[in-house]
């Protein structure tokens, strides 16, 4: 029998423990015996010195899965893969694209990957690009890109590919990390700019509809409409998750009706939360 994984929380926006610290971003670790995937890397290098003082180490890295080309999410990653040269790069073409947001004054403001690890990655023979599903490592899969088939779930943002604000980036790259266990899938999600019932029902059709044990990561729900909360919440209620650690960008108007909807299931997802999962 394999190991179950354990997941720590290495970056996000919050912390829940003397000795870390918190930026706004994301960077969760995922080990199993000796298998370790990081997904996502954070803003900065802040994600080698949480691990550190948790006690956490990169030589076994076996990949680093950037969830999408946010900056939030690859910021890290240069400090990342000097820690763990020998991890795989896991990431969708789109990822490397210029991005940018656009700020209350109209102005594009660059949110994208810093340039030079952008670039690093072009001929990089150790990635594997993701425009569609890939098992990781055994047993640990990503979407690729999500189908958008939800007419009420959008990025979340006003993204965009030109720092003129006229192309809509619709982040094609934006995946989501999963595993099955005998309890149910495990989903990790960057900031959910596909939508989080896009994602997890592209998951359940990639599995065979499994039931959803463990939800972790972003939801980007802060603008989210009304009908958009509503039905987000219908799908949890239809879902039953056993485990939602929700944070990042989720926001918190989002996140109080979900603690407040589902009490006994949700979990803090701050730097230093370990979630334990069930075996496979
Ligand atoms: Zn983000
Ligand atoms: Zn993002």
């Amino acid at each position: 029998m394999s190991d179950p994984w354990v997941i720590t929380v290495l970056v996000e926006n919050s912390v829940q423990r003397a000795g870390l610290q918190a930026e706004h971003g994301l960077a969760v670790h995922l080990q199993a015996g000796d298998r370790a995937v990081l997904f996502d890397t954070g803003q900065t290098g802040l994600v080698l010195r949480n691990a550190a003082a948790l006690g956490l180490h990169w030589d076994g890295l076996d990949a680093i899965v950037l969830s999408h080309g946010h900056y939030d999410h690859t910021g890290g990653l240069a400090a990342v893969r000097a820690a763990a040269p020998h991890a795989r790069r896991f990431l969708h073409p789109a990822a490397l694209a210029p991005k940018f947001s656009r700020g209350p004054d109209g102005a594009g403001r660059y949110i994208g990957m810093p340039r030079p690890a952008a670039q690093a990655l072009v001929n990089d023979p150790a990635v594997t690009w993701t425009p569609s599903p890939v098992e990781v490592i055994p047993g640990l899969f990503l979407t690729g890109a999500i189908p958008r088939n939800t007419g009420f779930e959008d990025t979340g943002g006003d993204f965009f590919l030109d720092p003129a604000c006229t192309r809509p980036d619709p982040l094609e790259d934006d995946q989501a990390l999963f595993f099955d266990t005998r309890e149910g899938l495990v989903i990790l999600l960057g900031c959910g700019h596909s939508g989080v019932i896009n994602t997890v029902e592209h998951i359940r059709r990639l599995t065979g509809r499994r039931p959803i044990h463990t939800l972790l990561g972003g939801l980007h729900l802060l603008r989210a409409s009304a009908e958009r909360m509503r039905r987000t919440l219908a799908a949890f209620h239809d879902w039953q998750p056993r485990q939602i650690a929700a944070g990042h960008c989720t926001g918190l108007p989002a996140l109080a009706r979900l603690w407040s909807e589902f009490p006994a299931r949700c979990l803090p997802c701050a730097v230093g939360s370990r979630l334990a999962v069930p075996a496979p």
